[in-house]
């Protein structure tokens, strides 16, 4: 579509980041449209935080050691010396704000949603940006009940499939809490170094050699291909858990069973922020779904929760994620809160949408076209239109124009059933021509009662 241009430019937007051209608006229109039906249908209010942040609340919150925190922020200084970073996520911000302006008095469980850019500083590629986007829902306060997991899963499920996007999967883990947890880090740990040991070399990449001594549940994150094949044997949290997390992991499923939501249990999915706690899930769009992937939970003799090792690579696109986070508030100085939140990446859902020949039909139609000829004319077709519009007609035109033929083409492609025709002649006599577009038929209206015969035939 965008023409490619000869030389080199004076200016262009920075590496990674995209401006938001003409033709994809009524997409991202669309996006909102439904962000907000969905929401409104769940009861989650919105919130909007600031773009920009503290640098250590996302240290405190996602994990100095986090790829995000690490290698990923786009930080400046001010120039009274504070020190920001321009957000990643939403999560955090939202937990900020949910402290800084007393929001659990607007009640418990509080439910808010969001849209905005985020950032990272990320080396770009298909689907992977600078600056992208992100829709979330989040659930703050009331208990740690499994059905606001289930409630901000489905949530965002919805929102995939509002789009028209098939074959959405669900991965879901639980990564346990403050209890359990520790004892299956610590299995990890001696699962790794076990390996490390029984290789005498080099056996794990650069980024897992350091998670091996800051924070071991990454290494399961870790995509390269070495990695990945000593994660396959790698113990899995399920049978460890406590009993509570169990549970609620069992609950959480429960509720997903019932809402037929498709998943599949990923043993290995921890994702890489010090936030989460018991459940962990992120969206897939399967471009080659497998029966075989749809592995559940099964429940064997002594009632414990098993999944099989399951295979899922690069023909699914990550199109969102989340988890509960029931200590991040505490960790940030508010009080104890439970939470769960989950986000989409909509970059990579419009892509998809694009991608697939998905057609969403939110564009503007006009129900009028109006055509000026002459200066006349011209100098009271603005007011003209604004008859109309406040009267809640929906119009179009191409003022500044002159030639009528060019109008009548621009008038049958806007797919208008009516247009109106002001030439000199009516604006003299204070009338207009109402043209059926389909029939041809036309006739001249005095100009006092034009909006009235527009509604007229509309009807
Ligand atoms: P995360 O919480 O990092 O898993 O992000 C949630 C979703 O946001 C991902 O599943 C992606 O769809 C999207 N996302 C994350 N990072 C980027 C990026 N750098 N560029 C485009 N989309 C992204």
């Amino acid at each position: 579509m965008a023409k490619k241009h000869k030389g080199k430019l004076m200016f262009q937007s920075p590496k990674g980041m995209h401006d938001i051209l003409p033709h994809d608006g009524p997409l991202w229109d669309k996006i909102r449209k439904e962000l907000r039906e969905v929401a409104e249908s769940y009861n989650f209010m919105r919130i909007e935080p600031t773009l920009l942040e503290p640098e250590a609340l996302f240290q405190r919150s996602l994990g100095a050691t986090s790829d995000v925190v690490e290698k990923q922020m786009f930080a400046l200084k001010t120039k009274g010396g504070d020190a920001l970073v321009l957000r990643p996520e939403g999560t955090a911000s939202i937990a900020r704000a949910y402290i800084e302006h007393g929001l659990s008095q607007m009640g418990s469980p509080l439910k808010l949603y969001y849209m905005g850019p985020m950032f990272r500083y990320e080396q770009p590629q298909a689907g992977r940006f600078r600056q992208f986007h992100q829709a979330g829902f989040e659930i703050l306060g009331g208990d740690d009940d499994p059905i606001y997991d289930a409630q901000v899963i489905l949530a965002c499920y919805r929102m995939i499939e509002s789009l028209k996007i098939k074959d959405i999967i669900v991965k879901i883990n639980t990564i346990g809490c403050k209890n359990c947890r520790p004892i299956y880090r610590k299995k990890i740990l001696d699962y790794y170094k076990g390996k490390v040991a029984a290789s005498k070399g080099k056996l794990l990449c650069r980024d897992c050699e350091k998670r091996l001594s800051v924070n071991p549940l990454r290494l399961l994150d870790c995509k390269t291909p070495d990695c990945e094949e000593i994660k396959k044997d790698a113990p899995v949290i399920l049978n460890g858990l406590c009993s509570y997390c169990k549970a609620h992991f069992k609950g959480v499923l429960e509720y997903i069973e019932e809402l037929k939501i498709p998943y599949v249990l990923d043993n290995y999915l921890v994702r890489g922020l010090d936030y989460y706690n018991r459940t962990v899930f992120e969206f897939f769009a399967d471009v080659s779904l497998e029966s075989e992937r749809h592995k559940k939970a099964q429940k064997t003799e002594k009632g414990q929760l098993e999944a099989e090792p399951m295979d899922v690579r690069a023909t699914h696109v990550a199109l969102g994620g989340g988890g509960r986070y029931d200590y991040l508030v505490e960790m940030l100085g508010g009080k104890e809160t439970r939470a769960v939140g989950g986000a989409l990446g909509l970059d990579r859902i419009i892509e998809l949408i694009k991608q697939s020949g998905i057609v969403l039909t939110s564009k503007f139609k006009p129900k009028v076209f109006l055509i000026h000829i002459g200066d006349l004319a011209k100098k009271k077709s603005l007011a003209l239109l604004e008859e109309l519009r406040k009267d809640g007609v929906d119009v179009s035109e191409s003022l500044g124009k002159e030639s009528l033929k060019a109008q009548l083409r621009l008038a049958d492609k806007s797919a208008a059933p009516l247009a109106l025709i002001f030439g000199q002649k009516e604006a003299l006599e204070n009338s207009i021509i109402i043209r059926d577009l389909q029939t041809g038929a036309q006739e001249t209206v005095p100009l006092h009662k034009f909006v009235a015969e527009v509604k007229r035939r509309l009807k």
